[in-house]
């Protein structure tokens, strides 16, 4: 997505070679008309895909997710990093190691929000090792839905998370494919 593309170039920062900062449009401040283009780029890819759900992880998945499931016309659910004293009821939990931290989190998700049976589409702001999707499908399987795609709005291509995921069967759409990044700049796949 050529848009995409140049906002990372002009407005991202590769701190080192694995960590890129994006936080100026797309999880800190959000750019609201880059977001909105990006929901429709998903929603393109995935119309036909017979998707009953969007999944995401909060907070940096929500932005790109919102205008997915409102280009689509399909209900959002967040998965939580924290529960709280007023998250109450049937939960279902997993470990997830968080790539930015270093550090474990529980994903967790109230199992009236994810019915059995349904497709579900997960959408995140970065693939890295793959560890928050795989968190996030096991998620949805223990619900017993099952992930029909995944949308992700940069996927740092040098990195296991695509290899891993496709290894599972799941059409995987990225929107920017970082090949390599550094004080040099950032080259794209393609
Ligand atoms: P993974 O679980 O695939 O290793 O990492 C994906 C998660 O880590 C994403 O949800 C994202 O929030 C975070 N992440 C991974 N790489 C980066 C990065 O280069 N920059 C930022 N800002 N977040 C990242």
């Amino acid at each position: 997505m050529k848009e995409l593309k140049e906002a990372i170039l002009t407005r991202g920062k590769a701190i080192n070679q694995d960590v890129l900062l994006v936080d100026s449009f797309l999880n800190h401040q959000v750019d609201p008309v880059l977001m909105c283009h990006v929901g429709e780029a998903f929603a393109d890819f995935f119309r036909d895909k017979a998707i009953d759900r969007i999944v995401t992880i909060e907070s940096s998945g929500i932005a790109p997710a919102t205008f997915t499931a409102y280009a689509l016309g399909l209900p959002l659910v967040i998965l939580k990093k924290q529960t709280s004293r007023i998250m109450k009821g049937d939960l279902i939990q997993t470990a997830v190691r968080s790539f930015t931290k270093g550090t474990e989190y529980q994903l967790t998700v109230k199992r009236e929000f994810l019915p059995g049976n349904e497709r579900v589409l997960f959408i995140d702001d970065f693939l890295a090792s793959g560890e928050a999707a795989f968190g996030a499908i096991r998620l949805v399987e223990e619900a017993g839905a099952k992930v029909a795609g995944i949308g992700i709005v940069i996927e740092k291509s040098f990195q296991s998370g695509r290899e891993r995921l496709e290894a599972l069967g799941i059409p995987v759409c990225s929107l920017a494919r970082v090949r390599a990044m550094g004080p040099d700049g950032i080259e794209f796949v393609d």
